[in-house]
């Protein structure tokens, strides 16, 4: 119980909230007024890209309407962007509630991942070289900013 109290507390200085504030660098897919799209660190799949809203939320309980519509918009432009790019119709959705879920950052995420269920290696195992991050959502950006 003290275990779910403390995660229904959003906490300011998670690494999500950082990047929103411009403390810690990411590399940038997409942004709008309600929601930004960055590369994971730690990809499941080459491409994979988290979208956030810039709402203080920890996982979907919290999550207001009009934050949800921008997420959710921009996962449709982002995934958009993966199956050009990746040239693969297959992109996995997720998006993990709670510590028991496996969720590791508290502020809420979608994972959007260019693999399939049978496929998806392991949950935030390894971390990416970021010249190659750089350059995919260079990539991903192009493909979005053409649209
Ligand atoms: P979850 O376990 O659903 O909360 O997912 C958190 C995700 O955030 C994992 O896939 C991590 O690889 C990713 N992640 C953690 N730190 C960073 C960071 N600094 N930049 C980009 N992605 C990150």
């Amino acid at each position: 119980m003290t275990e779910l109290n403390q995660q229904t507390t959003y906490d300011d200085n998670n690494i999500f909230a950082k990047m929103l504030n411009g403390d810690i660098p990411y590399h940038k897919v997409y942004e709008d007024d309600k929601s930004l799209a960055f590369m994971d660190i730690m990809p499941q799949a080459e491409g994979h890209v988290l979208v956030i809203p810039k709402q203080k939320a920890v996982d979907l309980a919290d999550l207001e309407p009009e934050y949800a519509a921008a997420v959710l918009m921009t996962s449709k432009k982002v995934m958009q962007a993966q199956r050009q790019v990746f040239e693969r119709e297959g992109i996995i959705q997720m998006q993990l509630n709670g510590a028991q879920a496996g969720q590791t950052v508290f502020h809420y995420h979608i994972h959007l991942i260019p693999s399939s269920i049978h496929e998806l290696g392991r949950h935030a195992a390894v971390m990416a070289d970021q010249e190659q991050l750089a350059n995919l959502a260079k990539q991903l950006a192009a493909v979005i900013d053409a649209e």
